[in-house]
């Protein structure tokens, strides 16, 4: 299970970060609301954790902007202000929860973990696109006209989710250092096509029609 937490607190972030790393789960933190937004409209998270008061753009935008376009993820509130006005803000835009600061971080990760065992049962094993079937559990990829599968290893695999996520869509080279190594790792040392190259021959070898294409100056698109 993967988490966003924008806090501009970093102390506070840092807190949660941590505490919520400790229960297994994945969790990336953005500082201010620009990068917040952008990171939530870029990646898949099953939970937001959304500070309300911050710099750039505030909680309530993220919320109004997340929904619009879509995005699954539950969210929970987060703000300084105990007053029922932001409360009922969030709620009207859709926010799932709402933490009022100061917290316990107990209390935070028991309403995580609820919001998070409510998602459970929607939660889809199977990533499909056109005759390619993933099993994001056991990582198995099928083509469903031959019926043959293959296993496929981590890297290749996150890169796999992550086209078939983001279907014909083009995703650039950043996007997927970010998503795949994360905005930390030295870029130079991942061999990005290397993987791409391993990951095209499995798709063959099972006999799908779907390949990975190369888009000049963009990034890559998957496609059948
Ligand atoms: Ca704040």
């Amino acid at each position: 299970m993967r988490i966003l937490v924008v806090e501009d607190e970093e102390t506070i972030a840092d807190v949660i970060a941590t505490k919520l790393r400790c229960e297994k789960y994945e969790v990336d933190v953005s500082f201010d609301g620009e990068d917040g937004l952008y990171n939530a409209l870029t990646n898949i998270y099953d939970l937001i954790i959304l500070d309300i008061m911050l710099p750039k753009m505030n909680g309530i935008e993220i919320l109004k902007e997340i929904k619009e376009n879509d995005i699954s993820a539950k969210v929970i509130m987060f703000t300084a202000k105990s007053e029922l006005e932001d409360k009922l803000k969030g709620f009207n835009n859709g926010a799932d929860d709402y933490v009022t600061k100061p917290f316990h971080i107990e209390e935070l990760i028991a309403r995580v973990n609820v919001q998070l065992r409510n998602k459970g049962g929607k939660v889809k094993d199977i990533l499909e696109y056109s005759d390619l079937s993933l099993n994001i559990r056991t990582s198995m990829l099928t083509c469903k006209i031959t019926n043959e599968s293959i296993n496929i290893p981590y890297r290749e695999f996150l890169l796999l989710e992550y086209f078939m996520n983001n279907k014909e869509q083009i995703i650039s080279k950043e996007q997927i250092y970010d998503k795949v190594w994360g905005i930390d790792n030295d870029y130079e040392s991942n061999n990005l096509e290397a993987y791409l190259s391993f990951l095209r021959k499995k798709i063959k070898i099972i006999g799908s029609k779907v390949n990975i294409k190369a888009v000049r100056n963009l990034g890559y698109k998957m496609e059948e």
